[in-house]
């Protein structure tokens, strides 16, 4: 190869390089997958799965859910990320929402740590805000789950008792603030005559993993405070 031809390859190699880097960089944006692939390599099995819990029976208006949160008071993600947060169902505004986080759950012997969001069966479950799917989990109390990271891994919403998941979801997908999720249900150990969404937000530290224990924050209080 003379040195014409290597400079044209290279000038060749370059050219198609950055067309490949438009061309595939907004689908590199929304598939990150760098926590999906080491989610891969847990087994399902493994994971302690504190949601899993053997809540007995409904609660009042038919949440019961996440077990093995922390019950101590956590700080506040801080203004910016409180004011970037959307109510997580379509149509629901914060002035619907009713403050469900100190509510005892499982006959007293927990807090709730969370809101149940109202709504009629099948309507939009959004993204509160932008993250990364980390985790689609599917417990007996929670039913359809979805735990969504945030870019600096300290702060992990989770919703629960979904209908359904949106088409394609797929773990390690990063998701938009008011991205469609999936759909409110009663999944889980849900009242059926009372759907709603179990929302909460842990505030948890880079290393964690999803399933680890956490400090809840009230969204009600982020969503009503500003
Ligand atoms: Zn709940």
């Amino acid at each position: 190869m003379n040195l014409v031809d290597r400079v044209l390859t290279i000038v060749i190699t370059a050219t198609i390089t950055s067309a490949i880097w438009i061309v595939a960089g907004g689908s590199l944006i929304e598939n990150a997958t760098s926590i999906s692939q080491r989610e891969a390599t847990r087994p399902a099995e493994a994971a302690p799965s504190p949601r899993a819990s053997n809540t007995v029976g409904t609660e009042q208006n038919g949440a019961a859910e996440a077990g093995g949160l922390n019950t101590s008071a956590a700080s506040l993600p801080d203004e910016r990320s409180a004011r970037d947060l959307m109510v997580p169902v379509l149509n629901v505004r914060p002035t619907d929402l009713s403050d469900t986080f100190s509510d005892s759950r499982s006959g007293g012997s927990r807090l709730h740590e969370a809101i149940d969001i109202m709504a009629p069966k099948g309507t939009s479950v959004v993204a509160a805000a932008p993250g990364e799917i980390e985790r689609l989990f599917e417990s007996d109390a929670g039913g359809l789950t979805i735990y969504v990271r945030s870019a600096d891994r300290r702060t992990i919403y989770y919703y629960a008792h979904l209908d359904e998941y949106a088409e394609g979801l797929k773990e390690g997908q990063r998701v938009r603030r008011g991205q469609r999720l999936g759909a409110v249900g009663s999944t889980g150990n849900a009242s059926p005559d009372a759907p709603h969404l179990h929302f909460a937000i842990l505030q948890t530290t880079e290393e964690a993993s999803w399933w680890e224990p956490a400090n809840a924050v009230n969204p009600y209080t982020l969503f009503t405070n500003r």
